[in-house]
């Protein structure tokens, strides 16, 4: 049976109504769903304790006997009192709530079991609220592990709580036996990898008979999701691969020999040389190019993509057309200073590269359109502007997208779709992430990382200061000044609409400049006019600006590598890969660069966290390997739009990272002998993987 077209309204006990409330709280709308909302917790309730055995800092207890008393203390909050016995103690149980209805489910001849959590008041034992049950009744939980549900907050004060949840999947089991649920591994990987049935999967997990029972439930639907995740990534790789003959750049062409030999501006780390190679291969190989270059913050990625871009300009198509390259970056701040900066780097090398963003004027934009549509513009820079249909290559060979977490999946679908025959595509990020999430979030992709910084850098200092220590901060920051340094101040304006951001921005900039009158201030933020930004950030480029208050547009790219400090008011409100990100603005040069980091007093245990990590390590990767801990994997940021294909229900990429890897040998091993799963065989993966499709968009063939 196909659980996954059975409507849950049909369930016995749910309703059109719960059914709603199923589907607006809970995104569950048929069986399948429910049967995957996995228990969140059990409580070991195997064990029963002797009430002379209980002690108060016992969490939870249960225990087993008969009521001796019971008596309705009246009040202004009248009480029902019950004194309860196993022949060891006396335990008193109480109840605020629902008291005639407790009153008619007590029969002083029969025998029960109580659990809750025990507390001391007058010198003996008391529990409130106790559950409650029937020995011998026959949804008893005594001697189970008793799962926990999650549910709303709606929906338990609609009395639909983690044990009306447990009672509907029993009614689940009960119209749909396990021998009716399909299993939806291949036999192959069931039997190699000894894992439980499907069927037998899903009952332990709902209804675990013991502890390594529910051991390997919880491993094998574990394996399966992580499994069927490699599996979508690395059969659309494949498909790819056979179906997308790529353009073959045989040679590295002539303007990257000449580049090399005459314009180089220093000589690359041999992490830098090593990613070019990388790429080189991947490029002549006759497929197209579809690689991730991960780097952290000032590793040298714009110099990678330059060689890059000459080697695609270096080469030419059947006809004796040269490829065209260009470089998408995710603001105009940005793809000016690309601009700037390969421009310069390429001085006497007789190429066109051209700039084309949302304020290029349009009597600029034409020409320049004009040059991409005929070919005579080798190079273009820009921004989103560049997917826009007006821009039409004549001979598109690479597209290479910058700091890649800024771009929706299905902007970069666009910038694809721009030549007939695929153009090579590099994806750049400085956004580590950790191996086992690149795994998946990037399945899909090839992977290069740059991992050495260029030679001279000095890690950047970092200190937590709280608000009060402003005098001392204004005399460091004077200090710094004084050696001829720069500074930036950064605010939190996550949303450029928040107002109250905007007063805390303006006030800053404000204070600045009246503290340091002597120097010249200048301030850059996402609401400002294109010119007015340009100009400021101009200043600050040329040094004729000494501080910078900013928001996170400067964030990705801008390279000053004069300025050694940065100081981010209300760290608080950044997340660990953001601050990192904005710490890699400073540091880019040969000075010792400083790093400040403005919290409030009180902080959260997690913020506090942050703060730490910030301070204990300048380490990319060590820093996101924290972030996905703390905030766990779904969180991190930059990859919620590259996202995975299918939904998590119960792994976890950190702390399953062993299985992780594991089923991604596994996925390879199916492949290996069957790329497109085309064989009957493996026939089960096939239509598990289309079910799971149709329920999550899948991104995987777009990037
Ligand atoms: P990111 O990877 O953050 O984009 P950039 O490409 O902006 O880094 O480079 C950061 C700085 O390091 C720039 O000032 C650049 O000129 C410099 N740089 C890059 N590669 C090298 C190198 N091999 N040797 C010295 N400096 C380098
Ligand atoms: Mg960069």
């Amino acid at each position: 049976m196909d659980l996954s077209r059975k409507d849950i309204k049909y369930l016995i006990g749910v309703g059109p109504k719960r059914a709603e409330m199923f589907a607006s709280d809970m995104d569950i709308t048929t069986y399948d769903d429910l049967m995957q909302l996995y228990p969140y917790k059990y409580v070991d309730r195997s064990h029963i304790y002797r009430i002379s055995e209980l002690r108060s800092d016992m969490p939870y207890v249960q225990i087993c006997g008969r009521f001796v008393s019971l008596q309705t203390v009246a009040g202004r909050q009248p009480r029902l009192s019950a004194q309860f016995s196993d022949g060891s103690g006396y335990v008193e149980l109480v109840w605020f709530k629902g008291i005639d209805y407790i009153k008619s489910q007590i029969n002083s001849t029969d025998e029960y079991v109580i659990f809750g959590k025990p507390t001391i008041f007058n010198q003996h034992f008391n529990i409130t609220h106790p559950e409650m049950e029937k020995v011998g009744s026959a949804s008893m939980q005594a001697g189970t592990l008793q799962p926990f549900y999650n549910t709303s907050e709606k929906m338990k004060k609609a009395g639909f709580n983690s044990r009306a949840i447990q009672k509907l999947i029993r009614n689940l089991f009960a119209e749909v036996p396990p021998t009716e649920i399909e299993e939806t591994l291949p036999q192959s990987v069931v039997g190699s990898c000894g894992l439980l049935s499907k069927a037998e999967a899903l009952l332990q997990i709902h209804f675990p008979q013991n502890t390594p029972m529910l051991e390997r439930a919880r491993y094998r639907l574990k394996f399966e999701e992580l499994f069927y995740i490699h599996l979508s990534l690395l059969r659309n790789r494949n498909i790819n691969r056979s179906r997308q003959a790529g353009i073959p750049f045989p040679k590295a062409g002539v303007h990257l020999n000449k580049f090399y030999r005459e314009c180089l501006p220093f000589e690359p780390t041999n992490a830098q040389k090593r990613v070019v190679r990388e790429m080189c291969a991947d490029m002549a190989s006759g497929r197209q190019m579809n690689r991730l270059l991960q780097g952290d913050v000032g590793s040298g990625k714009t110099l990678v993509a330059l060689m890059v871009m000459l080697v695609a300009i270096g080469n030419s198509s059947a006809d004796g057309m040269p490829y065209q390259a260009c470089i998408m970056a995710p603001t105009e701040i940005l793809a000016n200073q690309h601009y700037d900066s390969i421009s310069r780097m390429l001085e006497g090398m007789d190429l066109r590269v051209e700039l084309l963003t949302g304020s290029t004027k349009k009597k600029q934009r034409t020409p320049i359109l004009a040059g991409i549509a005929d070919g005579s513009v080798n190079i273009v820079v820009g921004t989103h502007a560049l997917i826009e249909d007006t821009v039409v290559f004549r001979n598109l060979g690479l597209a290479v997208v910058d700091e890649q977490h800024r771009f929706g999946v299905a902007q970069r679908a666009r910038l694809w779709a721009k030549a007939a025959v695929p153009p090579h595509v590099l994806v750049m990020t400085a956004t580590p992430i950790p191996r086992t999430l690149a795994m998946t979030v990037y399945g899909d992709l090839d992977v290069s990382v740059i991992d050495e910084l260029p030679p001279g850098r000095k890690p950047v200092q970092t200190e937590h200061y709280f608000h009060n220590s402003r005098n001392s901060l204004n005399r460091f920051i004077r200090e710094q000044l004084q050696l001829g340094r720069q500074c930036y101040v950064v605010y939190p304006l996550i949303d450029e609409s928040e107002k109250m951001d905007f007063k805390n921005l303006t006030e800053g900039f404000e204070y600045m400049k009246e503290a340091f009158s002597e120097y010249k201030v200048c301030m850059v933020h996402g609401r400002m006019p294109a010119d007015e930004k340009d100009e400021a950030m101009r200043q600050f480029v040329s040094g004729e600006a000494h501080i910078m208050v900013a928001t996170t547009v400067i964030e990705v790219g801008v390279n000053v590598p004069n300025a050694s400090v940065m100081i981010i008011e209300s760290a608080e409100r950044f997340g660990l890969s953001q601050l990192h990100q904005l710490r890699g603005r400073v540091g880019r040069g040969a000075d010792q660069s400083y790093c400040v980091l403005m919290t409030d007093y009180k902080l959260s245990d997690d913020t506090r966290k942050r703060m730490e990590v910030m301070v204990g390590t300048t380490d990319g990767f060590e820093i996101a390997e924290a972030d996905m801990r703390l905030r766990g994997p779904g969180n991190i940021e930059g990859t919620q739009q590259s996202g995975l294909p299918f939904t998590l229900h119960i792994s976890d990429l950190a702390r399953d990272a062993q299985l992780v890897q594991f089923t991604r040998d596994k996925a390879i091993e199916l492949l290996a002998d069957d790329p497109l799963l085309s064989s009957p065989v493996n026939g089960i993966a096939l239509k598990r993987l289309s079910q799971l499709s149709k329920e999550h968009v899948n991104w995987s063939n777009i990037s």
